[in-house]
């Protein structure tokens, strides 16, 4: 099985809002807001090829900036013209060529590029997979939660019904060495993907384990247990989830793959006195 890189989007969020607790003194050292104190930010997609000649893909991203207004354009800080598709052409694929979608979760930045904007499924093959709690999330309409689940996602999920599947907590292999295991923090049914072992592209002949850890860790500077954002449904679930995770992939060399960062796709981390973990190696997806 061999993983690739892509950008399915560029974007912007507050600072702050990104940050959580963190105080502004500290987070600005380490992205420099602009004068909105917006901080640039990536929707990062993986093209998954398996052994068995499929193709998938982890999340969509926010999907065609069409669909949203020139206002949300303009406070997102979308690209103008959409980017997976190009990302996708790139590596000689066209969105009918996807054969899986695997989302952390259903918030409109992951799932978004799940249907068009004239509410036509972009994937028309995809089988599309996320945890059995997400999908309820989804398709729940909690009024307290409708920033993060706007219309258009439950419009989504409802329409593609037919081709999502849950993914039960006690059966989470969603593909031989691929498993969509509990993450509940940042969303109650998020999920983290691991892989057992998978070619890193640029990197062909050697394998490695990886861990996509959604938005509970969207970016290299997410390592630290409060460094989390405010966007979290469930803040101590999110810290819970790096306590059991974050020594694991440090001492058993697993590769962090990232969700939002919008400088690198992954990273090797290192338990660290001081700051608890650092970044050794960093994965820019050039060969
Ligand atoms: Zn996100």
């Amino acid at each position: 099985m061999k993983i690739t890189p892509l950008t399915a989007n560029t974007f912007a969020s507050d600072g702050g809002a990104m940050f959580g607790l963190v105080p502004k003194g500290i987070w600005q050292r380490l992205c420099t807001p602009d004068d909105k104190n917006l901080i640039p930010q990536r929707c990062n997609a993986w093209l998954i090829e398996t052994d068995d000649g499929k193709k998938g893909l982890i999340e969509t991203g926010c999907g065609d900036p069409q669909w949203f207004s020139e206002r949300e354009r303009e406070i997102h800080q979308l690209e103008e013209t959409w980017l997976l598709p190009q990302s996708l052409k790139a590596l000689g694929l066209r969105f009918e060529d996807i054969d899986f979608i695997l989302l952390s979760h259903a918030h409109w930045d992951h799932a978004g590029g799940l249907m068009d904007p004239e509410g036509n499924p972009v994937f028309p093959n995809a089988e599309i997979f996320l945890r059995e709690n997400e999908v309820l999330c989804a398709l729940g309409r909690d009024p307290l939660l409708y920033k993060s689940y706007p219309e258009k996602i439950y419009e989504t999920f409802q329409r593609l019904s037919d081709r999502v599947f849950p993914v039960p907590d006690d059966d989470p292999e969603v593909l031989p060495g691929i498993y969509m295991l509990p993450a509940a923090g940042h969303s109650e049914g998020q999920a983290c993907i691991y892989f057992t072992e998978a070619e890193l592209a640029g990197n062909e002949g050697k394998t490695i384990s990886a861990l996509f850890t959604g938005d509970n860790l969207p970016g290299k500077h997410h390592l630290r247990m409060v460094f989390q954002t405010a966007y979290d449904t469930y803040p101590l679930k999110t810290r819970a989830w790096k306590q059991q995770w974050l020594p694991r992939c440090a001492q058993d060399d697993v590769m962090l793959m990232f969700t939002h960062d919008p400088d690198v796709f992954g990273a090797w981390i290192d338990a660290d006195e001081k700051h608890e973990y650092v970044v050794r190696d960093v994965y820019t997806g050039e060969a």
